[in-house]
């Protein structure tokens, strides 16, 4: 598919990966195991596991994305040793155990600082 080119890198800039590769990211930010939460796009409402969305990940932040209409539905920005996480774009994510007390509360930024790339406070350490 890629064609090895002198001076080309071999990685496109934006590499699709699946949800699989923010397991870790994901425990860092609900303290769960969250690839295999329920997720709902809050755009075409289509639904399936964290597991099966498009990821990329790209400094200093990673993108997650609808498989069914590409809309964004994460996104993780790492800065000050911080995670911030905005989950705007999705409808609902769930899981066995309560992660979210409720739904609508995905519907808001989790980093109040996220626009300005100032993560001064870990909203979700408690
Ligand atoms: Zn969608």
């Amino acid at each position: 598919m890629w064609a090895a080119e002198e001076g080309v890198p071999l990685k496109p800039m934006w590499e699709a990966l699946d949800g699989n590769s923010i397991g870790g990211l994901l425990i860092d930010v609900f303290a769960a195991d969250m690839t295999a939460a329920s997720s709902t796009c809050g755009t075409c409402g289509a639904v399936r596991p964290v597991a099966e969305l498009v990821v990329y990940r790209r400094a200093p932040g990673t993108v997650v994305r609808c498989r069914t209409c590409g809309s964004v539905l994460m996104v993780f920005v790492q800065a000050h040793g911080v995670t911030c996480v905005d989950l705007a774009g999705l409808a609902s994510l769930s899981q066995a155990g309560p992660v979210l007390p409720q739904e609508r509360d995905t519907r808001r930024a989790l980093c109040p600082n996220e626009r300005t790339g100032e993560c001064g406070r870990n909203e979700y350490a408690e």
